[in-house]
């Protein structure tokens, strides 16, 4: 688990703003669920199976009441909100949310145990449009971050297509059992997608030649498949297929991606998602379709460092230095008729030397500092410094106001 200290948070503050920008072109209102579920819930929703559900979660019981578990992921949760609020009666819903999730996993680079998503959810569209729509939107997003990722495009199939092809799947790998690693080799049964995922390289010819899902789409599977290719297309937003690509959660139906950047390493990707279908239905809820992606805030702060792109950080437009009581007193005065005239200002309340006031400003990457004293308190006029040319210009304290609110506007 992390601390985000404000010289990083900057970062984050712009990841989420450029988000809410960007939900609101396309339509997606912000949905805010409790960190805290019923362990039932993703027991159901995610999958018992899942090593997110079965190894991941933390899980405990409310004082002998019931159990709970803490969110590690963000649809369950919001499908839960959808249900309970009968949501569905309004038609179609773009939910979109913010926040951290929690998953006890080898903590390693680009992977912690708490880690926030920005996701989102669209229901009520069976359509391969939306599919498509959601993707560009997170390939809107990236590219407004200055982010290059690759997108990767599967389709998973569906209950009438997977059941067979997954016997198939099993029997293949069964044969080949000896080549391929332990975590694949207990996987084989509980969950054969997943096998697909590995990323031992030795596993790799057994998978490589695998039979292929994609090969086995059943005609609405393909269908689907091939309109998404097409809009994708349609909307400019270039993709590579994956025939392995498979997600960590049961729910997925059709559509899976991912987004990956070689910035990362081994945790390649930063933002995944899929068509949800049966998953509303599932946990109690009415037949209604679903769409959905999240995306890892750690990931993309990290992607963001290695293009070595600084965060941004709030500096004030002038910092107010004090050489006596008098300029103290006018100091503070000042400070608040500017920030009530919206121009964001700073002073040192110790007061101290000049030396080291303007070292202060400095620290806070002020753009302007200005000199009050007793000789400003009595002309009414200061000679505001440009802290990075070091020139000074003639000021008259009562025209400061308005002349850095146009300034630094
Ligand atoms: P991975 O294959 O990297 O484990 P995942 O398939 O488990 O990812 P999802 O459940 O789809 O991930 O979550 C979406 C995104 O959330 C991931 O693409 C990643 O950016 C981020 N993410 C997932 N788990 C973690 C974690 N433990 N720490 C940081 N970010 C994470
Ligand atoms: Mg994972």
């Amino acid at each position: 688990m992390n601390d985000v200290l404000p010289a990083q948070v900057g970062r984050w503050q712009e990841m989420e703003r450029v988000a809410r920008e960007v939900f609101a072109l396309y339509g997606y209102r912000e949905v805010r669920t409790p960190a805290v579920e019923q362990y039932a819930l993703f027991a159901r929703g995610v999958g018992e199976l899942t090593d997110i559900v079965n190894k991941e979660m933390y899980v405990f019981e409310d004082k002998g009441e019931e159990l709970l578990a803490l969110r590690p992921e963000g649809t369950a949760g919001t499908v839960r909100a959808f249900i309970e609020h009968g949501a569905h009666v309004e038609g179609l819903q773009k939910w979109f949310y913010l926040g951290p999730m929690f998953r006890r996993e080898r903590p390693q680079k680009g992977r912690y145990r708490q880690f926030h998503q920005i996701g989102c959810e669209a229901f009520g569209v069976a359509e391969p449009a939306i599919d498509a729509e959601q993707i560009a939107m997170l390939d809107d997003y990236l590219a407004r971050m200055g982010v290059r990722a690759q997108l990767r495009l599967n389709s998973v199939g569906d209950p009438q297509c997977r059941p067979p092809y997954l016997e198939d799947l099993r029997r293949y790998l069964a044969a080949r059992k000896g080549e391929l690693c332990p975590d694949c080799n207990s996987r084989i049964e509980r969950n054969p997608l997943r096998v697909l995922d590995c990323k031992v390289e030795s596993c790799q010819p057994v998978l490589r030649e695998a039979p292929r899902l994609l090969d086995r789409l059943c005609d609405g599977c393909r269908a689907h498949f091939d309109a998404v290719k097409g809009a994708l297309e349609d909307l400019g937003v270039a993709y590579e297929l994956e025939p392995r690509l498979v997600r960590g959660l049961d729910y997925y139906v059709r559509t899976a991606f991912e987004f990956t950047s070689d910035a990362l390493g081994a945790q390649s990707a930063v933002a995944g998602g899929g068509r949800y279908d049966g998953l509303v239905e599932m946990l109690g809820g009415p037949a209604v379709p679903g769409v959905g992606y999240a995306l890892g805030q750690e990931r993309l702060a990290l992607i963001l460092e290695s293009l070595g792109r600084k965060a941004p950080e709030p500096a004030p437009a002038v910092f107010l230095i004090s050489a006596d009581a008098a300029g103290a007193r006018e100091a503070l005065r000042r400070a608040a008729e500017l920030r009530r005239a919206g121009v964001a200002c700073d002073l040192d309340p110790r007061g101290g030397k000049l030396k080291a006031q303007f070292k202060q400003a400095e620290r806070v990457h002020a753009r302007y500092a200005l000199v009050l004293g007793g000789d400003e308190v009595a002309s009414g006029q200061a000679k505001l410094k440009d802290m990075e040319t070091r020139e000074e210009t003639p000021v008259s304290l009562d025209a400061l106001a308005g002349r850095l609110a146009a300034a630094t506007r």
